[in-house]
């Protein structure tokens, strides 16, 4: 018998006090908002050629200020991360019937901006140990329709780049890295997004710095940079002006970021470093707490690596106590007060589910109802079979349990507090066990 009763079982909680809320918006921000609101142009671009066919001031500051800051020869602004995922796709030329190599571990975005394009995902199995795409599998996916791998830094991990540009340069394929949840992570000493041939980064409200709505397309590639720049605007009025040979993938769209939210980027830029330090004294703190207990494994951080903990994503596996994860979880998670909003949540049980289990893969329906894109090759029948990828499958049903508790308002003695919260329930899984909870 342990001496302290879980609050699962009527116990006392290990702690009462509320979790500081986030606070994403200061003076700062509001000060460089006002500034663009007094001048009247809250969106400069124009969709043909000239002086604001690149955008407003704004725009190009926010651009010109990442580039420099992280190293990256070209950023191009977007109104979300999942439209510049959109663009990158575009630029890198996927056509209908082309095959990308994909994680099934990440959100749905990374995949559907394949789709729009006309090109089929292929999903190849994540490592157990960064949950990125093991560049093993990618090989073994490839085919002679293979055009592109797009990969995610999950969590905020970098994937393995080195064995996924061998791969890429051997088969000639080019990355996508879709850094969403990765701004500040370094992969070898070099910041993750165009570690291979374009990438970017997403600022919706939830990721580590926000515009509301945003995303940065980053690349060194000029050639690429102009087609991002065309998709993003209306590229089918400009072809003559920059003299495009292939015309291909450049009609465009409109995907321009406003000036209100590049002046909010401007300022919510600064905070990157600070943050993803923060983040990771908080992840050392209980990666070293975690490492005394049974049954959890802290996230790898391997080396040369700057995790930019998104989240803090731990495994549990259930054979050590026999107690299943959502059991163990919710016993956690009644350790401490309810949460507020998604980021207060304590715990999370595994992650987006295998993208491939989605409807859309299952029936291979997504632009219009006669299975385009899979139809562009006939002699080839695409299946989403379960098992596919089954480490992912595994980590989603069974293993990974990740913590928003790793955010800027957070302290580390609110990250003791989970340490001991995990701590308890350990102490008392013998009673959690017997009491058969539904
Ligand atoms: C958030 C996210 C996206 C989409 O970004 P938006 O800016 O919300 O469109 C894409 N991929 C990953 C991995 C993400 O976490």
């Amino acid at each position: 018998m342990s001496i302290i009763k879980l609050a699962i079982l009527g116990g006392d909680p290990i702690r009462k006090k509320p979790f500081a809320l986030r606070k994403t918006v200061g003076a700062k921000e509001i000060a460089a908002v006002n500034e663009v609101m007094e001048s009247g142009n809250i969106s400069l671009f124009f969709g043909s050629p000239g002086d604001f066919f690149l955008g407003g001031p704004a725009v190009k500051k926010f651009e010109k200020k990442w580039a420099q800051k992280y190293g990256f020869k070209h950023c191009i602004s977007t109104n979300s991360w999942t439209t510049g995922l959109m663009t990158a796709v575009g630029a890198v030329g996927v056509e209908p019937g082309d095959e990308v190599i994909c994680t099934p571990y990440t959100m749905s975005a990374s995949a559907t901006s394949i789709l729009f394009y006309g090109g089929i995902p292929i999903f190849a199995d994540i490592e157990d140990e960064t949950f990125n795409l093991d560049p093993a599998k990618i090989e073994e996916k490839i085919t002679a329709r293979t055009k592109a791998i797009m990969v995610a830094h999950i969590f905020g991990h970098s994937a393995d780049m080195d064995g996924i540009i061998k791969v890429a340069q051997k088969h000639n394929l080019k990355i996508i890295e879709d850094g969403a949840q990765s701004p500040g992570a370094k992969y070898k000493d070099r910041y993750v997004g165009a570690l291979a041939d374009i990438g970017g980064f997403s600022f919706n409200y939830h990721k580590h710095i926000h515009t509301g709505e945003g995303g940065l397309i980053v690349t060194n590639d000029d050639a690429l940079a102009l087609r991002c720049q065309m998709i993003r605007n209306h590229g089918e009025n400009a072809i003559e002006e920059f003299n495009l040979k292939d015309i291909s993938n450049v009609i465009g769209a409109n995907y321009r970021m406003t000036e209100l939210q590049a002046a909010m980027g401007q300022v919510q830029m600064d905070n990157v470093e600070g943050y993803v330090s923060h983040r990771n004294e908080l992840a050392s703190h209980l990666s070293k707490r975690l490492g005394a207990f049974k049954g959890f494994t802290a996230p790898a951080i391997k080396p040369g690596c700057v995790h930019s903990f998104y989240v803090y994503a731990m495994k549990y596996d259930e054979s050590v106590y026999g107690v299943p994860r959502d059991l163990i979880a919710r016993a956690i998670s009644a350790e401490m007060p309810t949460p507020e909003n998604w980021e207060q949540e304590i715990l999370v049980q595994g992650y987006s589910k295998p993208l491939y289990w989605s409807p859309v893969y299952q029936q291979k329906i997504a632009l219009g109802k006669k299975g385009f894109p899979w139809n562009q090759n006939p002699t080839v029948k695409y299946e989403y079979p379960r098992g596919l990828c089954p480490t992912a499958e595994r980590m989603h049903l069974k293993e990974v349990l990740y913590s928003p508790l790793i955010r800027e308002a957070i302290t580390l003695e609110d990250i003791e507090d989970l340490a001991r919260a995990i701590e308890k329930v350990i102490s008392g899984i013998v009673e959690l066990r017997d009491a058969k909870l539904k």
